[in-house]
């Protein structure tokens, strides 16, 4: 089957991450049991009641102290799961080709990569193989990196070197920030406004804090990690909601707080920060009061750029090694003991968007450098 062919089957089997992703895990499991693998299934149940599978499909190893420790030398990583689509993209589920590219749900982020990697296995001589390769199939990740996380958990095995798909348009990518959320709850007490002094907004008392956290995002500028656009530590304040009417004084405001972390700084740096700012205020105003739960912490990730990883996918995709600005599941096989890059083909700028696509020289140029790679690493 061709690569084309392939991304074909598996966009049209609808895996948005709200729904199970036992489909796609079935289709892929039998495709990787007929090219010679031994396959794993890890179930889980998500928060909402739903089955997700991670699949492990690894080549039997002929290196005994590798198998002894379960450690592979090349895994291929994939996630299974889209964002959803709109129903009025009606061909969302139908590869479409149209100049030269593929579009469909998926079709880019990151059901390419997985095809060009069924490619590559089913174009092996696997007997040829003297070093174990593992193809890795996640759940979630569009909504937290969920699978990968419980993988790296679960350590059903190790790894040596990982490509972790997502577009790149085919550049390595060896260094991407961290993503952490923070929900906060500012406390006030309500009144009616006509009596401002019997009540203390919480409103107020939020932008207050909201200050504190520009200058916060001020202060991180001054650490920087080249490589990285910007090269700071990055803040967000990207929701806000408070009070409940225009005539009485806010009792409650709740805000998210976003914050993209470099390598090299601790996820919750940033937030101690701010937990720093809340005590500030509170000592200047014992009525301050505010909640803080962090939410959220992936962290960042960075891979030598003289691993030989880097330098191999530098030398074959004849470009420059890069960082990313999006999440990964690149952290959670570092967990597993890899080097990780971040590679596939299609643009992350298109990913997520109605009419996602991939250009096809860039998917089938992706089989040859995995190909490639699968024979540098594992032959
Ligand atoms: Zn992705």
């Amino acid at each position: 089957m061709t690569v084309q062919e392939t991304l074909r089957e598996l966009v049209a089997i609808d895996s948005v991450s709200q729904r199970s992703n036992a489909e796609i895990i079935s289709y892929l499991a039998t495709r990787c049991e007929s090219a010679g693998f031994n396959v794993t299934r890890l179930p889980y149940i998500d928060d909402h009641g739903i089955e997700k599978v991670n699949l492990v499909a690894q080549t039997s190893v002929c290196d005994s102290a590798a198998e002894a420790n379960s450690t592979v030398e090349l895994a291929l990583v994939g996630h299974t799961d889209t964002v959803p689509y709109d129903p009025a993209w009606i061909e969302a589920l139908r590869l479409t080709e149209d100049n030269g590219k593929l579009f469909g749900r998926g079709a880019c982020d990151t059901k390419a990569f997985i095809s060009a990697a069924l490619t590559a296995i089913e174009s092996t001589d696997l007997s040829k193989l003297n070093k174990s390769l593992a193809l890795v199939f996640t759940a979630d990740e569009e909504i937290g990196c969920l699978g990968a996380k419980r993988l790296a958990a679960a350590r059903p095995f190790g790894a040596r070197y990982a490509i972790v798909g997502e577009p790149t348009a085919l550049q390595p990518m060896r260094a991407g920030k961290g993503y952490c959320l923070a929900e906060i709850t500012v406390r006030g007490r309500e009144a009616h406004s006509a009596y401002p002094q019997i009540g203390a907004s919480a409103i107020i008392r939020a932008a207050r804090l909201i200050g504190r956290i520009e200058q916060i995002a001020d202060e991180l500028k001054h650490d920087e990690r080249a490589g990285f656009d910007p090269p700071c530590t990055t803040m967000n304040v990207g929701l806000i909601e408070g009070g409940t009417a225009k005539n009485i004084i806010a009792g409650a405001c709740r805000l998210t707080l976003e914050w993209r972390t470099i390598p090299g700084q601790e996820s919750d740096y940033a937030l101690d920060l701010v937990r720093q700012a809340a005590a500030d205020l509170h000592r200047q105003d014992a009525d301050f009061v505010c909640e803080i739960d962090a939410a959220r912490a992936d962290e960042s990730f960075e891979t030598r750029a003289d691993s030989p990883l880097v330098q191999f996918l530098e030398v074959t995709s004849a470009k420059e090694s890069g960082t990313v600005a999006f999440g990964t599941e690149a952290p959670s096989l570092i967990d597993l003991g890899a080097e990780a890059v971040v590679f596939g083909p299609g643009d992350i700028r298109v990913a997520h968007r109605t009419g996602e696509f991939v250009p096809i020289d860039q998917l089938n140029e992706c089989v040859r450098i995995l190909q490639h790679s699968i024979e540098h690493f594992c032959m």
